[in-house]
């Protein structure tokens, strides 16, 4: 069975090349009826609050990436590396190095001099343990001097790295304290990882890892290091290029399924297939997909995925993930009748938007209460000619049959009446019943809001 990870160390936020990696563990593991597991690494304790792993979690949980099992915490597991760190020492696979700081410093300025490799190369590599003195140390692995450790990986393909360019690497420290490589083999191994899916700036650690796994004799996981994202310009993504944690995009107003659509097509294709539904995603979603160049940002084509999910979201799912949005950006939550009002109008509102905020624009018809306070724009519109004939619309409206067709024919003869085309009545008709220059078009709002509240409108916007 599969089994992947993501494996984030806390920094505050959940970076959206996390949210990535997160994503394509996801896919993978759900594709294929897997594990999808959560790790924190939270060993470097000055960042590791819980306010910054909750941030992460956070992140998640909004991107709707459900993990299996409870988060495991690196830092809570520092023994069984330890342990792991004494096997390796009684097998033989690791030594105690005894060297100070100045030692290897002496080392290596002795081999610059020389002309040498200045890798470490410990004098403790090879002696009798019987003979150690009582002094602190630190724990390498004995790795193989000879030879080459190859990486296969599903991304990057075959990466051979020499081994006489890996050193012993430091597994505990001299105060007992695993290491980073010693940790992330320990767990993947004990989580029982199949897949390593992650940033390809950790391709280098993977040959370090495999000299452990194969010092423990454990099976290695498949690699699969992928490239990180750049920014619209091909240059790596950065501040600049714009928003770079998770829950600054949902603070925009993206909706998650969209953001999972555009982050799956982030380094990842399948044929021409742009727009997709989970289920989709989760069916194609395989390694052999990942490009091997970065992919780059690009806010237009995201845009675009998430109006194109609004037009086919499920009405309560909709609601549900704007009133979410209305709280996560401190605004008051929607009353009874203004979902009342969404509920109604959500047909009519879900097409044509790409984010929450134009929701909300654009529902403003139905979200807010008499009188309508009109914009700068809706203002302008209702001058006062136009303010006069839609007072002359009164009477018609009273009497006319509430439908489609007969409100056409009534606004379109009274428009006539006037030598005015209908879409000239529209714009002062919208700007009264919508306070808004933007919105659903004028026949569908009175059909929402009704008669009664249609005519109060006009009569609040007549002055
Ligand atoms: N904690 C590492 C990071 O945040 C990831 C380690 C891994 O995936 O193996 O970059």
């Amino acid at each position: 069975p599969v089994v992947t990870r993501f494996a984030p160390s806390p920094t505050g936020f959940l970076h959206i090349g996390g949210a990535r990696t997160a994503l394509f563990n996801w896919l993978y593991a759900r594709g294929r009826s897997g594990k999808f597991l959560l790790r924190i690494e939270d060993t470097d304790r000055a960042r590791s609050t819980p306010e910054a792993t909750q941030a992460i979690l956070d992140g998640l949980t909004w991107l709707g990436l459900d993990w299996d099992g409870e988060p495991v915490s690196q830092f809570a597991r520092a023994d069984r590396h330890r342990e792991v760190a004494e096997a390796m020492l009684a097998s033989g696979t690791a030594y105690k190095c005894f060297a100070t700081q100045d030692d290897i410093a002496a080392f290596r300025e002795e081999a610059r001099t020389e002309g040498r490799s200045t890798l470490y190369q410990s004098p403790w590599r090879d002696v009798d343990p019987a003979t150690h003195p009582d002094a602190p140390h630190v724990i390498r692995l004995k790795a193989p001097r000879e030879g080459a450790t190859v990486i296969n990986d599903e991304v990057q393909g075959k990466v051979t790295i020499g081994n006489d360019q890996l050193d012993d690497m430091v597994l505990l420290r001299s105060d007992g304290t695993p290491t980073y490589m010693l940790a992330v083999v320990v767990d993947d191994h004990d989580m029982g990882v199949t897949h390593v899916i992650r940033g390809d700036d950790h391709l280098n650690n993977a040959a370090r890892q495999m000299q452990i796994y194969a010092a423990m004799g454990w099976q290695v996981p498949v690699w699969a290091h992928i490239p990180l994202i750049h920014g619209p310009d091909g240059k790596k993504l950065s501040k600049r290029h714009g928003a770079l944690g998770v829950e600054e995009y949902r603070d925009m107003g993206y909706p998650a399924v969209g953001m999972r659509n555009y982050l799956t097509r982030l380094g990842w294709s399948h044929g021409d297939d742009e727009f997709f539904t989970d289920a989709q995603a989760q069916g194609w979603f395989g390694l052999e997909g990942i490009g091997k160049s970065p992919a780059r940002l690009d806010f237009k084509k995201l845009e675009n995925l998430c109006g194109q999910h609004f037009a086919v979201m499920q009405d309560a799912a909709l609601l549900r993930e704007y009133e979410a949005f209305l709280a996560a950006t401190g605004q008051s939550p929607l009353e009874i009748t203004q979902k009342e009002g969404l509920a109604k109008a959500l047909p009519l509102l879900k097409t044509g938007i790409k984010t929450f905020p134009q929701l909300s624009e654009k529902a403003h018809f139905v979200l807010a209460t008499r009188p309508i306070e009109p914009d700068e724009k809706a203002m302008k519109a209702l001058d006062g000619v136009s303010r006069s004939i839609l007072s002359e619309l009164t009477p018609h409206l009273q009497n006319a049959s509430w439908s489609r067709e007969a409100l056409e024919a009534t606004v379109g003869a009274v428009a006539e009446a006037h030598g005015l085309t209908l879409g000239k009545l529209a714009g002062p008709l919208r700007a009264a019943l919508a306070g808004r220059t933007v919105s659903p078009s004028v026949f569908d709002m009175m059909l929402v809001i009704g008669r009664e509240e249609t005519i109060a409108r006009l009569a609040d916007a007549r002055g």
